[in-house]
Parts: structure tokens; C-alpha cells; sequence
């Protein structure tokens, strides 16, 4: 658990407990960036309170796809997977804060978006499973390995947020 109520001031970086440094990959995905989702979807992390560590708009290859999705390489799906995946920009974002993993799982929804409670990201915005607006990292283990796979070391931007005695108490 995060400390109790501690005097609110100024930080420096590092000082916040490693459970408050827990990390995920988000990804908005290419039809949520022709869709002009893209503020929405940040919004929602950033209204619950989660710190933005990295973020950029790219074009994805099948070679990064190959090593992100290696769990899915034999599924029928695939193919129309990479070629979502590669349709078009998308944009990778690193996420930090308590429980983030499964927060930020919590929040993203159902796979299947025709399943996804609304609330969620997908239930709010998608229809489809094949076009389903986001991913999110679904293990502290998978966050660590897919956040290397999307950012360079020195991408991830380290900051200490003045909010965090308001936000974990
Ligand atoms: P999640 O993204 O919720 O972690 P998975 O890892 O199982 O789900 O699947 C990865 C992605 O593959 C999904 O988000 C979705 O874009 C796509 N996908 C999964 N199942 C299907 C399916 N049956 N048909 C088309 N696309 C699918």
C-alpha cells in the first residue's frame, strides 16, 4: 500500500515508492487514430490519475508486430492483425502509476468489443473485435517486455508529478 497521509511538497524524481512506478504499454491503435480518438483515450488515463512516461506516433513494421503479437503468430487471425496493425499510424504511450497493469486492463475492456462493458474504452467506443481502438499490456512481466519492444530506454521521460499526495493519499 502506498504510505498514509504524508505533508504535500515538492519531490524529486525516484523518491516515489516502486509500487507507484509500476509501468504499461498502451497502444492506440491505427482506427482509433483515423477516428480522432486519440485525445479521448489519453484523457481517460490521465483523468484517473496515471502519469504519462513516454508517448510517440509511429508507423508500425511487421517486424515490431511480429515480436508484440508473438503469443498470436499461429492464430487464423493473424494476418488480418498485422494488416490493421500496419493500415495506418498509431500511437505508443507508456503509462505509469499504482496497479497500473490492471487498471489500465479494467479500463480498456473486453477483447471483444461487442462484450465490453460500457464504461470502458472499448464498450464506449468500438464494435468490433478486429477494431478495437486500444491494447494494453496484460502482466507486469508483458509491460516490461513490450515497452522495450516500442521505446528506447532513453524515451521514457523520468518526472515527478506534483499531484502525487493528492492522488495516493
Ligand atoms: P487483448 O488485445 O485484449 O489483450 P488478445 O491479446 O487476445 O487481446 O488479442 C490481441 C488483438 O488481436 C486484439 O486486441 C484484437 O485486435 C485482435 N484479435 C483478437 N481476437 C480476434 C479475432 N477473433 N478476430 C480478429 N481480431 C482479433
Amino acid at each position: 500500500q502506498p504510505s498514509p497521509s504524508r505533508t504535500p511538497g515538492p519531490r524529486c524524481y525516484g523518491s516515489a515508492p516502486p509500487e507507484l512506478q509500476e509501468k504499461t504499454l498502451v497502444l492506440v491503435k491505427p482506427d482509433a487514430v483515423q477516428r480522432r480518438l486519440v485525445g479521448t483515450v489519453i484523457q481517460r488515463f490521465e483523468r484517473r490519475g496515471f502519469k504519462l512516461v513516454a508517448m510517440k506516433l509511429l508507423q508500425a513494421d511487421r517486424g515490431l508486430l511480429d515480436k508484440h503479437y508473438q503469443q498470436l503468430q499461429q492464430k487464423p487471425f493473424y494476418p488480418a492483425l498485422l494488416a490493421y496493425m500496419t493500415s495506418g499510424p498509431l500511437v505508443a504511450m507508456v503509462w505509469e502509476g499504482y496497479n497500473v497493469v490492471r487498471s489500465t486492463r479494467a479500463m480498456v475492456g473486453d477483447t471483444d468489443s461487442a462484450m465490453a462493458a460500457a464504461g470502458t474504452i472499448r464498450g464506449d467506443l468500438s464494435m468490433h473485435v478486429s477494431r478495437n481502438v486500444v491494447h494494453a499490456s496484460d502482466s507486469v512481466e508483458t509491460a516490461q517486455r513490450e515497452i522495450s519492444f516500442w521505446f528506447q530506454r532513453d524515451e521514457l521521460v523520468a518526472w515527478e508529478s506534483g499531484d502525487r499526495d493528492y492522488t495516493y493519499g
